[in-house]
């Protein structure tokens, strides 16, 4: 028999994860995303909380022991857009927010932010799209941020007339999740990073509810800018002597890495991770039986690494749960989620 955790509430981990997934934060517009996290760790009155000037949200959970205190991070923003240009069409080009492909957000429904409060649908196509007036263009237009277009679900065919709606440039864009739970498996867009926000907080309401403390504080940085490299630069208090980044596993070809299990991520583009912290990760992992692969990324860079790179002086390792296709229409399974979840319980339990 491997070690026990505190049961984790399963139906409380995917409805949050939902409701996380369908608000929008694409990174620089967080706030409904971070307030929605912020409510719903304000029901555990151990739980301290408190927002950075940057926008992030850092709860704080006391320990049994406050020697040697530790932080977990992950990132609450997500991929998006930005209006670029009104054209004179009235359709709107876009800026990109984040490293993605174009063809991954080709055809998707999106929501216009305007600076006075109010939201406009749309989609983001190509400018070419209809095969019926453009032919083999269709098919052969390189996909870049002049190829592709909102078009506004409103009666505008210029740029005057779109101004009028109140969108201007700068006007944040966010592409629609798409949020389908079936048979275990969760697809959306954004799983990176709201996947691992909503483990933390499982992970969080599983202690609570055990009536159990950390076995030394522990300080949660649910960052908002991880999708441009300087999410946990700053917000993890300084007494911290470890960092726990919580981010999606690369799934694909030559990894190790699936949907059903949670990985630890010795290397990726950053680097070599911790070994010490990575080895007392794996045997965590080995005590409590959780579903564990050890996985290196090739095109990847975290939050962990934006800390060190900041100066941060802790001790950083990197775990998160298989998500296939990243920064595309992104699935993963809850037995990922659960493992995740599980190791999240056993680090902060560990003595
Ligand atoms: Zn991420």
């Amino acid at each position: 028999m491997s070690a026990s955790l505190p049961v984790i509430d399963t139906y409380f981990l995917q409805e949050f994860l939902t409701r996380l997934l369908n608000t929008p934060s694409p990174t620089g517009f967080t706030a409904l995303a971070v307030e929605l996290v912020e409510q719903t760790l304000a029901v555990y009155p151990d739980v301290v909380l408190r927002r950075t000037r940057k926008g992030a949200l850092l709860a704080s959970l006391p320990g049994a022991a406050n020697d040697h205190p530790r932080a977990l991070t992950a990132h609450v923003d997500t991929l998006g857009g930005m209006v670029k240009e009104i054209k004179s069409s009235g359709r709107l080009k876009l800026t990109k927010i984040g490293g993605y492909a174009m063809n991954t957000v080709e055809g998707e429904g999106c929501t216009v932010f305007t600076a006075d409060g109010r939201r406009y649908r749309g989609s983001y196509l190509l400018n070419k799209a209809s095969s019926h007036v453009y032919g083999a263009a269709v098919n052969e237009t390189k996909r870049d941020e002049d190829a592709l277009e909102v078009r506004l679900d409103e009666r505008v065919s210029s740029a005057a007339e779109t101004q009028a709606l109140g969108i201007a440039v700068g006007d944040f864009v966010a592409f629609d999740p798409r949020v389908e739970l079936a048979n275990g498996f969760v697809r959306s867009r954004h799983l990176d990073d709201k996947a691992c926000v909503a483990c933390l907080v499982a992970a969080i309401k599983a202690l609570q509810d055990a009536g159990l403390k950390p076995a030394q504080s522990a300080h949660f940085l649910v960052s908002n800018y991880e999708e441009v490299g300087h999410g946990a630069a700053v917000g993890i208090p300084p007494e911290a002597e470890e960092l726990l980044a919580v981010d999606m596993a690369a799934v694909g070809d030559g990894q190790t890495s699936d949907e059903y299990h949670a990985t630890l991520c010795v290397k990726d583009s950053g680097g070599p991770y911790h070994h010490g912290l990575s080895q007392r990760l794996r045997k965590l992992a080995d005590e409590y039986q959780i579903a564990s692969k050890v996985d290196i990324y090739p095109y990847y860079g975290s939050d962990g690494e934006a800390y060190w790179r900041a100066g941060g002086d802790v001790a950083v390792a990197l775990i998160g749960p298989g998500v296939d296709a990243s920064h595309n229409y992104e699935r993963t399974h809850l037995a990922a989620l659960e493992a995740t979840t599980r190791w999240v319980e056993a680090y902060l339990l560990e003595a």
